[in-house]
């Protein structure tokens, strides 16, 4: 292999944006308020506080470790060589460009499976743990990793062989062909994934006949979004964590309930948390992110297509030039725009995410119950409910909790002048 300018852009790359993260991570740690913020003065006793502060700590010491081993070992195996080797190897298994092209990714990505399963099992079997919020036991984690090595081999594998064979093919537009082929590709998934993947990990059942169910559909036809069906999902066989979510298309949309939601909060607040979430819906924040998705894409195989003939890139990793190559390490090399590109998203998804919450105030009236909503999954969740900006910046697609309850309040009516 050879130290060139491609070397050296992506070596700064990775190892900087390792470092943007610890420095966010340091920033954050140092803001994190050791007395409760005055708004959750009521619902946070000190003890629960305190364990929240615990679990912020946890979280980014094992985040630190994870992240820097994981660095540590591709820099590792770049440097050791370990691109040329695995290329070798797998060219020597079998013959044609599509075949090597797919034995090559797949050996790279167990590889990386591998590796990062001691952490993966740290994460949920020691970390979770200690904080009351792992419900999974080990079967259900060994089926969850075949299900997705599963899904890897038989959604992945052609997806993958179809843009190596367009880009083998179609000559100087074969980046186009392969944008709109992964588009159409990603929208059929909006489809399948919630009609076939997502019930494959989760039993959904309808929502129990009664007040709540009535509630949940009377809220969701007012505000022009008619669902048939309410569904209750098992949540609570991985995480005490808890959510709610609209999925589907057309008439096939609707809404899913964690089982963990219905246990912790009254129907008040679980109305208003639906009604967020129709919210997205209705302010067509999902079509957007769906147009944002459908032109990054474009973009990325544009640009693919344009380092698909620089030899520089192959002769950094010590691998002759080959389309399946060039995927993996074009997609290093993008680590800065990826970076650039979520500071962006995650600005946009901040934004609708408070004209959700807006939406769930002024169309149903219910902003008080949103507020204590947020209030009980932050307390519930032992989120950190003071993140420096910074953190905010690069990680937060949803707003940091005290500025959405303010945000929330600007539009609620304090309720002493509601309720003569
Ligand atoms: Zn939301």
């Amino acid at each position: 292999m050879e130290f060139n300018l491609y070397a050296i852009i992506i070596l700064a790359a990775l190892v900087g944006d390792f470092l943007l993260g610890a420095l966010a991570d340091g920033l954050n740690l140092r803001a994190a308020s050791e007395t409760v913020p005055a708004e959750f003065a009521a619902v946070y006793d000190a003890v629960a506080y305190a364990r929240s502060q615990r679990y912020l700590w946890a979280r980014t010491r094992f985040g630190l470790v994870r992240g820097g081993a994981e660095l540590a070992i591709l820099l590792a195996f770049w440097f050791g060589g370990g691109f040329g080797w695995v290329q070798r190897l797998t060219n020597s298994w079998a013959g044609g460009e599509i075949v090597q092209g797919l034995l090559f990714v797949a050996l790279l990505a167990l590889g990386r499976m591998v590796y990062s399963l001691p952490f993966s099992w740290y994460a949920v079997f020691v970390l979770e743990s200690r904080f009351g919020f792992n419900r999974t036991t080990l079967g259900t984690f060994i089926k969850d990793l075949l299900k997705g090595l599963v899904l890897s081999v038989v959604i992945g594998g052609p997806l993958l062989a179809g843009i190596l064979w367009l880009l083998g093919r179609a000559g100087s537009l074969a980046w186009l062909w392969c944008w709109l082929a992964v588009a159409g590709f990603s929208l059929l998934m909006q489809v399948i994934y919630p009609a076939w993947i997502m019930p494959w990990f989760n039993r959904f059942e309808p929502l129990e006949e009664g007040d709540l169910r009535r509630r949940i559909l009377a809220m969701a036809a007012a505000v022009g979004f008619p669902v048939q069906r309410v569904q209750v999902m098992d949540g609570s066989r991985r995480s005490g964590h808890s959510n709610a979510m609209v999925t589907g298309f057309g008439r096939a949309k609707r809404i899913a309930l964690y089982d963990t939601l219905l246990a912790d909060h009254p129907a008040d607040e679980i109305v208003a948390i639906t009604a967020h979430e129709v919210g997205h819906w209705r302010l067509h924040h999902i079509w957007w992110l769906t147009v944002f998705h459908l032109v990054h894409l474009g973009i990325l195989f544009r640009l693919l297509a344009v380092f698909l003939h620089h030899e520089g890139l192959f002769a950094a990793f010590g691998v002759v030039p080959s389309t399946a190559a060039g995927l993996v390490f074009f997609g290093l090399l993008y680590t800065p725009v990826e970076l650039v590109l979520a500071l962006g998203l995650n600005v946009q998804s901040r934004r609708c995410e408070y004209a959700a919450d807006r939406f769930a105030a002024t169309a149903t009236g219910l902003g008080e119950a949103m507020i204590a909503a947020l209030k009980r999954l932050s307390v519930h969740n032992l989120s950190n409910l003071t993140p420096h900006p910074l953190t905010v910046a690069l990680e937060y697609s949803h707003p940091p909790v005290l500025a959405r309850i303010r945000a929330l309040r600007s539009v609620t009516p304090p309720a002493e002048e509601t309720t003569p």
